[in-house]
């Protein structure tokens, strides 16, 4: 137990943590080309955000969520997705009193679900994720669903696919509803259980249900998009226009329908076929009325989240190298007794803007070079009883084998020519 982690989360070990460093680089240059900027909501709020928010009908609320009572008796929730925390912090600071749209974009941000774990499914994961409050215009669609698809693209991932679907809106959903039920009416025999429970609370929820049983039952289910209302139809036209202009392969896929109640319109997914099946990198769409239903202003909205773990997932899967960045520069070896020299030196190259490190551990100066080796470092440094007697230190490249000795003061000078 102690020295274990909870099931279905995952450490960042030291040795690994450069690639998610690159991938943030990536994604925060990503967002910053379209005018996005960061937010940092707290990890946990009020349950009731997510209850009104998410929706009390989704599986993420009936079933997954990490709810508890603080010591002040008051039920809190570690955030299940990225987005109603974000409307609470638009409303709560304002952010709409500003001329609109307001972009912003979290990033890292830990999200927590009670799942099943399993390979791409963790019960802790992180997310890139962006919000675009007040653009009620598909140009804002279009270019979330571009951002995502450059960023995937630009990472070297390959069998990228962009799925789209509109879910229409207050107006015209609630025909479809009626429509999937009757169709679903006479089929609720063979579903999964939980679907039996969709059924009656949200029926679009079984079109999304994962069981190879549901979803061949439902293969033949109504079409949102045959009872779109103008507006909604205008709407979808205009994203394909966009889409389509900006040389995306996208995929209209009315089975897309997304886990969460408060979308609207539009709905997406980009999607990659791995060894094990299809895996959802990316998931989002615009959600028109949940500004006004968490607070008092009528804001229409749109975003995406992104899960890392999975992208990373995909790198490894494709075999796209990141490299790796070197742990230090230089090792400064050192004579036990020369020990201030070597701290000092180390202390040099540093402020210089040098990596440089010397052994911490009472290694003998032969345990040095080996540990120095070890590192990958690719100079190494040694203050052994000459180099201390004359002020010099001796500096050996270990990809030549090639020595100079210099003055310790011309040291750093030297090192950097050599790097
Ligand atoms: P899925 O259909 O795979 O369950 P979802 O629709 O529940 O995904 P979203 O709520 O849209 O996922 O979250 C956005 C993204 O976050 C997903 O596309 C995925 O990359 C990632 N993600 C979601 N749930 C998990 C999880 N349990 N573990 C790891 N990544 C996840
Ligand atoms: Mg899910």
């Amino acid at each position: 137990m102690l020295t274990q982690a909870p099931r279905g989360t995952k450490d960042v070990l030291p040795a690994d943590s450069f690639r998610w460093q690159y991938l943030e680089a990536k994604m925060r240059s990503a967002a910053a080309l379209a005018g996005y900027r960061e937010v940092r909501t707290p990890v946990f709020e009020h349950t009731e955000l997510f209850l009104r928010g998410v929706g009390d009908t989704t599986d993420i609320v009936q079933k997954e969520m990490y709810t508890f009572k603080d010591k002040g008796d008051r039920s809190v929730t570690l955030k299940p997705e990225g987005t109603a925390g974000a409307v609470r912090c638009f409303l709560e600071h304002n952010l709409y009193a500003d001329a609109l749209p307001c972009k912003m974009y979290y990033l890292n941000a830990p999200i927590f679900r009670y799942e099943n774990p399993q390979s791409g499914r963790l019960r802790e994961h992180h997310q890139f994720g962006l919000e675009c409050f007040g653009a009620k215009e598909a140009t804002a669609d279009a270019e979330l669903i571009l951002l995502a698809y450059n960023l995937l693209k630009d990472l070297g991932i390959r069998n990228l696919s962009v799925e789209i679907n509109s879910i229409g809106c207050r107006n015209c959903r609630p025909e479809y509803h009626a429509r999937l039920k009757e169709f679903l009416g006479g089929r609720i025999g063979r579903m999964c259980e939980s679907c039996r429970e969709r059924f009656d609370r949200n029926p679009l929820r079984v079109i999304d249900c994962k069981e190879k049983a549901c979803q061949e039952l439902t293969k033949d289910a109504p079409s949102m998009l045959d009872l779109l209302c103008d507006e909604c139809r205008a709407h979808f036209e205009q994203l394909k226009q966009c889409l389509a202009a900006a040389g995306i392969p996208f995929r209209v896929n009315s089975r897309i329908v997304r886990g969460l109640d408060y979308y609207t319109k539009t709905v997406f997914e980009l999607v990659t076929e791995t060894k094990d099946g299809k895996l959802t990198v990316c998931g989002g769409g615009r959600y028109d009325n949940l500004v006004a239903q968490i607070g008092e202003q009528d804001i229409p909205a749109v975003g995406f989240g992104m899960g890392l773990e999975r992208v990373l997932m995909l790198l490894e899967a494709e075999g796209i190298e990141i490299s790796k960045p070197l742990q230090y520069d230089i090792f400064v070896t050192y004579m036990g007794e020369h020990r201030l020299q070597a701290f000092d030196l180390v202390r040099r190259l540093r402020q210089d803007g040098i990596r440089a490190d010397l052994d911490h551990c009472g290694r003998s100066l032969k345990a040095q070079f080996k540990y120095a080796n070890k590192t990958g470092a690719p100079l190494t440094a040694v203050i052994g009883d000459e180099e201390a007697a004359n002020g010099t230190v001796k500096i050996k490249s270990m990809a030549t084998g090639e020595e100079t000795t210099v003055p310790v003061d011309e040291a750093c000078g030297r090192v950097r020519t050599m790097i």
